[in-house]
């Protein structure tokens, strides 16, 4: 077999981690497997990174920052292969340039574009682990790119797919994907199995167990995807097929996102193209918007609310303010997004009824709400996330 594992950044936090993580890898090496290991920096390490680059400038240059980050990765890389060479199993550490992973030129939320498959092969034909650095890749001129936060998921599901690799681990330090982060609600359950559609939509509503793009990626080139611990043996999570799944609750899972800031457009003038313009400014920033509410009319002007993601609330006030949209502009970091995730959703009835009384219960008022076939989100007051998290758990009946 060809077996992709990704270790993320808690489990190679340490030295005595990264040992572990040797001793890991060369099990299922022994077990007469090919292995290619992606390995995420230490944990904190990127956003040490991060800080450094922020004590000179508020705003880097992003060509610089993925100068910066990606050595948090080759480091960790360096070290693994070290490790696994001293325990008598030969490994080659990699660069994403050196594994052949070429993306576009949006630093720091660079997209793979392909992945030369001849790089990787070449190493493990002469019988050796590859160690890759995730998180990474390589621009058509040659500069280093990253992958967005979390993007050594993304690095080691694009090999397992490129490779046509039978399994792709995904070791953290949780032993699974859980009804929700079991930070948060301690009764969570771990699944046995979940969909990519709906792990898809947990993932880009806040559950950061997986990165949104990997899960989109392990979708489109149906990548054989598990989640599972690096602490203990027991069985992970299988992210598959929804026909693989035979009993779908209505509900899967409960996901909070901390990482929003909601934008208030007031006196928009409420006429065809006024919209048109605003979002296209904000597309053209490369800002993602998410949830968008428009009033009802009145006196030939309107209110425009959408939410983006708090990273991005900067660029967001830079695009409003050269805009001049509307009478006034308002922002607020001091909210949340709550969402419930299931498949079973399309053919029940009353799910968003119980969300918005449950809430109500806990009486916490509901900002925004969209929707979704598989999936209802709101946005609430920051304070009670968490509150909201448990109440909704417990509603559906997610900790039996
Ligand atoms: P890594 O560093 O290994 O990539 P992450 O910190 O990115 O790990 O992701 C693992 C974390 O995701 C867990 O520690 C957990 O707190 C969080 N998490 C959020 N939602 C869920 C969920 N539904 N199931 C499991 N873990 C979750
Ligand atoms: N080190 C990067 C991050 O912290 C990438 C990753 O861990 O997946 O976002
Ligand atoms: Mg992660």
């Amino acid at each position: 077999m060809l077996v992709v594992q990704k270790y993320g950044g808690t489990s190679v936090g340490t030295l005595e981690r990264i040992e572990a993580v040797a001793k890991r890898v060369a099990k299922t090496r022994k077990e007469g497997n090919d292995v290619v290991v992606v390995v995420s920096a230490m944990s904190g390490e990127t956003n040490k990174l991060i800080s450094y680059a922020e004590h000179f400038s508020k705003s880097p240059q992003q060509r610089e920052m993925d100068m910066l980050l990606s050595s948090g990765e080759r480091v960790t890389s360096a070290l693994l292969a070290i490790a696994l060479s001293e325990l008598g199993y030969p490994a080659i550490g990699m660069t994403g340039r050196q594994a052949g992973i070429r993306t576009d030129k949006s630093h720091t939320k660079a997209r793979i574009e392909n992945i030369d498959r001849k790089c990787i092969e070449k190493k493990l034909a002469e019988g050796k682990i590859v160690v890759v650095a995730g998180f990474q890749g390589i621009t058509e001129l040659g500069e280093v790119s990253t992958l967005g936060r979390g993007g050594s998921d993304l690095s080691a599901v694009a090999i397992a797919g490129a490779l046509e690799a039978d399994l792709c681990e995904i070791y953290t330090d949780v032993d699974g994907v859980y009804t929700t982060d079991p930070r948060i609600e301690p009764k969570a359950q771990k699944l046995e199995k979940i969909s990519y559609d709906e792990m898809l939509e947990l993932a880009s509503l806040g559950a950061k167990v997986l990165q949104t793009r990997s899960v989109e990626m392990a979708k489109k080139l149906n990548v054989n995807l598990v989640t599972r611990s690096s602490f203990n043996d027991n069985e992970g999570t299988l992210i598959t097929k929804e026909e693989n799944i035979m009993e779908q609750p209505v509900v899967s899972g409960v996901a909070l996102d901390r990482n929003q800031a909601r934008v208030t457009l007031r006196g928009v003038t409420d006429k065809p193209g006024i919209a048109a313009e605003i979002f296209r400014k904000l597309a053209s920033e490369n800002i993602n918007v998410d949830m968008i509410i428009q009033n009802v009319g009145h006196d030939g002007t309107t209110n425009l609310g959408f939410t983006v993601p708090q990273n991005e609330l900067e660029m967001t006030k830079d695009a409003m303010l050269n805009l001049n949209a509307s009478q006034s502009v308002e922002y607020d970091s001091d909210i949340v997004k709550v969402s419930i995730v299931g498949v079973g959703m399309k053919s029940h009835s009353g799910v968003a009824c119980k969300a918005f009384d449950t809430l109500s219960a806990e009486g916490i008022n509901l900002e925004m709400i969209s929707t979704s076939e598989i999936k209802i989100s709101m946005v609430i007051a920051a304070k009670y996330g968490e509150l909201a998290v448990r109440a909704l758990h417990a509603a559906y009946e997610l900790d039996k």
